[in-house]
């Protein structure tokens, strides 16, 4: 399905953004790697990414820093001639009740998780329009539904992303590029484990399947929203969630 394909997947170095470049590992399809600053965890994905079968390139940027994108998506035009798949998986958290949440806090959440997805959309829209063919997929959560206490910021930031979505959506499917967003439920990643036992065991209770999800489980649903057969399928959010959210 991404035979010969060229996917850039931000916060590719671990979590579910690694899931998803492994997803995409197979012969004849280029991975591009961005994250910020972990570099050895990259280069352990771009490894597995390698022993797929497809290329591995690494690519650090910080996705909210305007200039440091538009010179990585240069760069990736410059060497690859297109881009096909576009998946927006960087992002932070910065939790703390509402009275407590520092403005600080709020900007950097929503300067990762909301305005880099902006910039990312845009830079990738040039070899998109100019290929007539392009697959964004922004990872939201099932919070920019529902809402979380002590997530103000972050709940913002992932509802915003379907707004942007929706509307990216709307105009440029003509030109054949779909924008379409997953929305993970709880997924075991390092963005979790920062949670006490007990806001783990809470959660738990909300989850019908009784379980949290794997980043695999998120990853098939970004794969196959990039593939060629979900083509009709644009402005829309695929939760993987274990039902904990039914949209
Ligand atoms: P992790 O914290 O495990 O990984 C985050 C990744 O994003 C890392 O590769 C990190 O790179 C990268 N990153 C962070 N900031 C930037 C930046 N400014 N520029 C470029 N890369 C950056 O997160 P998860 O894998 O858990 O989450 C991935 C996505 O899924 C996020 O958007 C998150 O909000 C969303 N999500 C996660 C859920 C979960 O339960 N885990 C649930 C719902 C949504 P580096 O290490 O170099 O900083």
């Amino acid at each position: 399905m991404a035979q010969n394909k060229v996917v850039l997947i931000t916060g590719a170095s671990r979590g579910i953004g690694r899931a998803i470049a492994l997803a995409f590992a197979e012969p004849g399809s280029a991975v591009i790697l961005n994250y910020r600053s972990g570099s050895e965890a990259a280069e352990k994905t771009a490894e597995a990414v390698r022993q797929g079968g497809a290329q591995a390139v690494l690519c650090p940027f910080d996705v909210a820093q305007p200039e440091a994108v538009k010179a990585a998506f240069k760069d990736i035009t410059d060497t690859f001639g297109r881009l096909d798949v576009l998946v927006n998986n960087a992002g932070i958290t910065r939790d703390n009740i509402f009275p407590r949440l520092k403005e600080s806090d709020w900007d950097d959440v929503l300067a990762v998780n909301l305005k880099g997805v902006f910039l990312c959309c845009q830079a990738a829209m040039r070899p998109m329009l100019k290929q007539r063919f392009g697959r964004i997929i922004t990872i939201t959560s099932v919070v920019g539904f529902t809402g979380n206490a002590g997530q103000c910021n972050y709940a913002a930031a992932k509802a915003g992303i379907m707004g942007l979505t929706r509307s990216l959506a709307r105009e440029v499917i003509s030109r054949n590029i779909t924008v379409n967003a997953v929305a993970p439920g709880y997924i075991e990643t390092e963005m979790t484990q920062a949670l006490s036992e007990e806001a783990r065991r809470a959660l738990l209770e909300q989850i019908p399947a009784g379980r949290t999800g794997t980043p695999e489980e998120v990853a098939a649903a970004v794969r196959f929203l990039a593939s060629d057969e979900a083509g009709y399928i644009t402005g829309q959010v695929l939760h993987v969630n274990g039902g904990m959210y039914m949209g």
